[in-house]
């Protein structure tokens, strides 16, 4: 049979040219991929060898092999696990499979080292062969496959690719690297040496590198097969003999990720269920953390043997940012997908790893400056879970960050135990309030007072911000109040300072006359007009009958799913220092009065919701008000 030429799939040749932009600056890149690919051929193999042990044949001894040869300029990783037929050859190695690949390349940014940044994290495989090569050539028989029924693959990146049938005397797959003249320092055996190294110690399977013995006077040099691994799976060491090294080179190994992980925990429990688990936390987010579509979950293994990659049964989705593997001897060798869904074990085990996980940021939380990276990176999808995970919210709480009136809004570092350490005598709760952006939140109106009163506020600004603390009732017995509350329940809090405690102005009868006249005013405008106590600057706000208001940013969303959200008539609050309402009181014309107390009322919906319902009629009044 003749070689076929096959054109890649788009989204392929797309990729291959980026990578020729983006990646000269971490080339070595491709042993890993290459490697790794060796090792998940092996474990697919020993995985399908449970229920068919003939698969092994004669061979039963797994290694992957690498060898240089000079003189021709190649690079050639082998390995005997489970093969390619020419059709899989023909899929593998011209399509992606990854669901999430043409998500990423429809995104991607004019900035290059960014693109570079996230290729890394989004893993480019195979292809990585060709920052170093300009032609790859695969000859790979799989294990069912018989001598002839071998394939030979071959491609210079550019496009397109050729395959044909040819023959292999056993099974296994061998990757020949056709290096450019600019990348031959690979075949060097100290550079070779050193990186196989590098790539290889955490891999289960032995890996062996064909290196030159020291020759004897006058003899040609003989070669021979060194194995540069110890081949334990990393996983399976105590704790204390693995290196914070060897733990990063190992996440590298499994995530593709080229930035060192945040942080990782490492347990191995015996007993009632028994397993080891090495979760890690990346450092950065993956560009598709809110995507439906992204990969989430755990490698899983049994009794040591790879079972299968993206277990999801394993975290809940507030962690799906969470990497790693978990190996248990408590579920059967041919447990599938579904199976685990329904699995005692699983929710057991999901049960103890999400403890394991939040532990892991438990810690994280004594180094402030990784602290800050993960909640920057994480902190949004972290606020699911109080409302995903009942059972763990008291863990979750504790994880959480503000920025507050006292830190500011751009400082988010405040948990919940150094707001409560803080508090002033009397205080009992929580004070947050919920604006649209960090500069709403902190220039709050409602906020003026609790200020005064030296009451520190938490701001939140953040989508998920109104879902979350509607799951929040309280913090080590203090309860979360919204500052835009009717009641604050601040009778207890010493004023902070004597201007606080200042006498009101006016007296009991002048108040109850002002109140009376917006009342009038206002009409059916307003459920109500009451003095505020809340407010030092602004002249009024306004405050709903329920203590949780409804945000714009809320209402919409309900509006959007199809809901009827009830007109909320709200209590205007005003404060009878200000100026402005001073001076309004002052006019003695009732329909004038009456465009007043519709100005301060609508200043008041404005700086609340961040919109009107009649902005034209809000501008003229205000107009006519300033030009009189
Ligand atoms: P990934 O490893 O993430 O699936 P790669 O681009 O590294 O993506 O590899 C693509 C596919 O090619 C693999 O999923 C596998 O099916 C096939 N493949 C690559 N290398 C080998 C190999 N050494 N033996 C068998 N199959 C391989
Ligand atoms: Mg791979």
């Amino acid at each position: 049979m003749a070689a076929e030429t096959h054109v890649f799939q788009t989204k392929v040749s797309k990729l291959l040219k980026l990578l020729a932009n983006s990646l000269y600056s971490n080339k070595e890149v491709f042993l890993r991929e290459l490697v790794s690919n060796a090792s998940d051929a092996i474990d697919k193999l020993r995985f399908a060898a449970i229920a068919k042990p003939e698969l092994l044949g004669s061979d039963p001894v797994f290694s992957i092999r690498i060898s240089a040869d000079k003189e021709a300029g190649t690079l050639t990783v082998s390995d005997n696990g489970i093969g390619m037929t020419l059709e899989e050859a023909n899929e593998h190695l011209g399509t992606i499979a990854q669901s999430g690949t043409e998500d990423f390349l429809e995104h991607l940014s004019a900035d290059e080292a960014k693109n570079a940044q996230q290729i890394g994290q989004f893993g480019v495989g195979f292809y990585s062969s060709f920052i170093v090569a300009d032609r790859v050539t695969v000859v790979s028989r799989a294990a069912t496959a018989g001598e002839n029924e071998a394939v030979r693959w071959e491609s210079d990146g550019s496009g397109t690719f050729t395959s044909e049938l040819t023959t292999r005397a056993s099974r296994g797959t061998n990757v020949i690297l056709h290096l450019r003249d600019e990348d031959k320092n690979f075949l060097d055996p100290w550079t070779l040496r050193e990186t196989i190294t590098k790539y290889s110690d955490h891999i289960s399977t032995p890996v062996y590198l064909l290196e030159e013995k020291p020759a004897e006077e006058g003899k040609t040099p003989e070669k021979d097969w060194v194995q540069v691994n110890d081949a334990k799976a990393l996983w399976t060491l105590p704790p204390k003999e693995v290196t914070d090294d060897q733990y990063k080179e190992f996440y590298k190994h499994l995530t593709h990720d080229w930035e060192d992980p945040l942080c990782w925990a490492h347990n191995r429990v015996e007993g009632d269920l028994e397993y080891t688990s090495l979760l890690y936390c990346p450092s950065v987010a993956p560009y598709d953390l809110y995507n439906r579509d992204l990969q989430k979950g755990l490698k899983l293994f049994v009794e040591r043997v790879f079972i299968m990659d993206r277990a999801d049964a394993f975290l809940p989705n507030y962690l799906r940012f969470i990497k790693g593997l978990v190996d248990t001897n408590d579920l059967p060798l041919n447990v599938s997908r579904e199976l685990l869904q329904e699995s005692r074990v699983a929710a057991k085990l999901k049960k103890a790893l999400t403890r394991r996980a939040l532990d892991m940021f438990a810690k994280l939380a004594d180094d402030k400056e990784k602290y800050g990276v993960f909640w920057t990176q994480f902190g949004r999808v972290l606020k699911e879970g109080i409302v995903e995970d009942p059972d763990n919210k008291k863990a979750i709480l504790g994880l959480l960050r503000f920025a507050t009136t006292k830190a500011g809004a751009s400082d988010i570092t405040v948990s919940l135990a150094d707001y409560v350490s803080r508090m002033p005598e009397g205080q009992k709760n929580i004070y947050y309030v919920i604006a649209n952006t960090p500069e709403a939140a902190e220039g709050s109106p409602y906020l003026e007072g609790l200020k005064k009163k030296g009451v520190e506020v938490l701001l939140l600004w953040e989508r998920i911000d109104e879902w979350m603390m509607g799951a929040l009732t309280e913090f080590d017995g203090h309860k979360f109040i919204p500052a835009t509350a009717a009641d604050l329940e601040l009778e207890g809090v010493k004023a902070k300072s004597d201007d606080a405690e200042k006498p009101s102005e006016t007296s009991k009868e002048e108040d109850d006359k002002a109140v009376a006249r917006f009342k009038a005013a206002l009409g059916e405008k307003v459920a109500d007009v009451r003095v505020s106590d809340r407010l030092v600057d602004s002249a009024a706000c306004v405050v709903g009958q329920h203590d949780q208001m409804l945000t714009e940013q809320m209402r919409r969303m309900l509006e959007a799913a199809g809901q009827t959200v009830p007109e909320e008539k709200y209590t205007l609050e005003v404060n009878l220092e200000s100026p402005l309402v001073k001076k309004a009181l002052a006019e003695n014309d009732p329909a004038r009065f009456s465009e007043w107390a519709d100005v301060i009322l609508d200043q008041a919906l404005l700086s609340e919701q961040g919109s009107l319902k009649d902005p034209a009629g809000f501008v003229k009044r205000l107009n006519a008000l300033l030009l009189s």
